[in-house]
């Protein structure tokens, strides 16, 4: 039997006699014949598309256009079509909800399906280049008891990039070198050593964050870092506790026993403190800290692959939380007040009325917490027993920001001098410069964050003018230049003279 559907070619839209033997009548069999034909065209142009993927191609998602290393795996539809698991799964809560209406074309003849389904549009080949892995990623040698440093290399390699913050930089030294101890012996047997979870208290920038990148980078352990105030209860919009474990899994390229020894780093642990006086579901604060509990202490918990939330379609992992090291950290404002409220408390016994603001130009009282202050600050007395090491990091003076600017192996001055020299130019600060720039710095109560936006504001002008003129050799950044009274002093290539610009 014939087939109903005849397909005229591009004669019957010009309006010409039609041409019999361009008429392509479709039998059941030439029907047949032609799907297996495509069929196997596109097996093999899936084969050719594979292979070239496995080189040096990567696939992109058709829908959502993401590629395979951001996406996670992705599923291969006939027609060489990739969709990630999250399009995938979309698509199905789409179909669950009734959001797409079929309409029965059964009975209609001549209809193209591909006019509703334009799967033509498909470009042949979705393929984009991989990035190359780098290369120069040396051989990773793991810890061991031999090779892992002992506190005080620890401290010494955090004095290179770290300034001041002597006791939190010995702090965690300590408390590294004995979590990684634990890690490498297993000893967990008869003496079950503790894990070393940290509390880091710090005003905003006084080097926190910085602190755990740089250790995490000495011992060379993954690290994800995350952001306390995006955590929710499971079930409720926002990140469940789990995503921090998804992301240390990404950080470790998904491979679970690296990311099993790794380090979390949840920053703004201040912002999950309980709330006061709330009626409603404290789904992110107090319910946090109850859903941090597990993973900090150490269980096995089930963790998306390659995606933060859970799905039917995204694949999951186990991952024991055993030997993580967990570094929480938050500047916990006005906790000031509730610590000078203990120390009065303590030491006025009668003398209550000229006590009362003894302690209000302390700088540091921050140092003096303890538990018990941040118990009454909001975090939860479990929540806090899972972190034994509690310290203070010291808020930043001037001479601390003068020093950050000098000296840090990769101090940002440095950065610019290096630059700078590939043009031949030599690139002075005078103290009056380190000093009007720590000024200016401290205004901004940003702590050492503040600093890069000031220099790269001076800098913009230096670096556009200098690569110009062949003739300079040195400029030298005064303080009259920070504060916009005056102009850096340039010297011209082989003469001493100097002279303004
Ligand atoms: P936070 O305490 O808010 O986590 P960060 O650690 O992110 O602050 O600090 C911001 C930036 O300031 C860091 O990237 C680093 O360059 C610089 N910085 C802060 N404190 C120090 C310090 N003590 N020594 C050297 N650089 C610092």
């Amino acid at each position: 039997m014939r087939a109903c559907e005849i397909l005229f070619a591009s004669e019957k839209s010009s309006g010409d006699a039609v041409d019999i033997s361009k008429i392509k009548v479709f039998t059941e069999e030439n029907m047949a014949n032609n799907i297996d034909d495509k069929e196997t065209k596109d097996e093999e142009e899936s084969k050719k598309e594979s292979k070239d993927n496995n080189d040096e191609y990567e696939k992109y998602c058709y829908l959502c256009r993401r590629p395979e290393s951001t996406a996670g795996p992705f599923i291969t539809l006939p027609g060489n079509m990739h969709i990630c698991n999250d399009c995938m799964q979309k698509s199905f809560d789409a179909f669950n909800s009734n959001q797409m209406q079929f309409i029965d074309l059964s009975h209609m003849p001549n209809i193209n399906m591909s006019q509703f389904m334009p799967f033509d549009d498909i470009p042949k080949s979705q393929k984009v280049k991989k990035k190359k892995k780098k290369e120069e990623k040396e051989e990773e040698t793991p810890l061991t008891l031999e090779n892992i440093p002992a506190p005080h290399k620890i401290k010494a390699m955090l004095d290179e990039y770290v300034v001041g913050q002597e006791y939190a930089k010995k702090a965690m030294s300590v408390a590294v070198y004995n979590h990684y101890k634990r890690v490498i012996t297993n000893t967990m047997d008869d003496i079950e050593i503790e894990k070393s979870n940290m509390l880091m208290l710090g005003p905003t920038g006084c080097g926190k964050t910085y602190l755990v990148k740089t250790i995490a980078k000495l011992l060379n352990v993954p690290l994800a870092i995350t952001d306390a105030t995006s955590l929710t209860e499971a079930g409720y919009i926002g990140d469940d506790v789990e995503s921090i474990l998804s992301k240390l899994l990404a950080v470790a390229d998904n491979d679970v026993e690296k990311a099993e020894r790794g380090i979390v780093f949840i920053d703004e642990i201040d912002k999950i403190a309980k709330k006061k006086e709330t009626r409603s579901r404290d789904v992110s604060g107090e319910s946090v800290q109850q859903g941090l509990l597990k993973i900090i202490e150490g269980a096995e918990v089930e963790v998306p692959v390659g995606s933060g939330s859970k799905n039917a379609m995204t694949p999951m992992t186990t991952m024991n939380t055993q030997n993580i090291l967990f570094i929480c950290g938050g500047a916990f404002p006005d906790i000031e007040d509730i610590i000078k409220e203990r120390l009065s408390k303590q030491s006025s016994m009668g003398f209550n009325a000229d006590l009362k603001d003894r302690f209000d130009d302390e700088p540091n009282l921050m140092k003096e917490v303890t538990v018990e202050d941040l118990r009454d600050f909001g975090m939860i007395p479990e929540f806090l027993g899972r972190l034994p090491v509690i310290f203070t990091l010291d808020a930043l003076d001037k001479d601390m920001y003068v020093k950050i600017l000098k000296e840090p192996k990769n101090a940002i001055l440095k950065q610019y001098q290096k630059l700078l020299a590939l043009d031949e130019v030599n690139l002075l600060f005078d103290d009056s410069a380190y000093e009007a720039i720590a000024e200016k710095a401290m205004e901004k109560k940003t702590g050492a964050r503040a600093l890069r936006a000031i220099i790269e504001k001076f800098m913009l002008d230096i670096m556009y003018e200098i690569p110009r003129d062949d003739s300079i050799g040195t400029v030298t950044i005064t303080g009259d230049y920070i504060n916009g009274k005056g102009s850096p002093i340039i010297e011209l290539r082989g003469i001493s003279a100097a002279g303004s610009k």
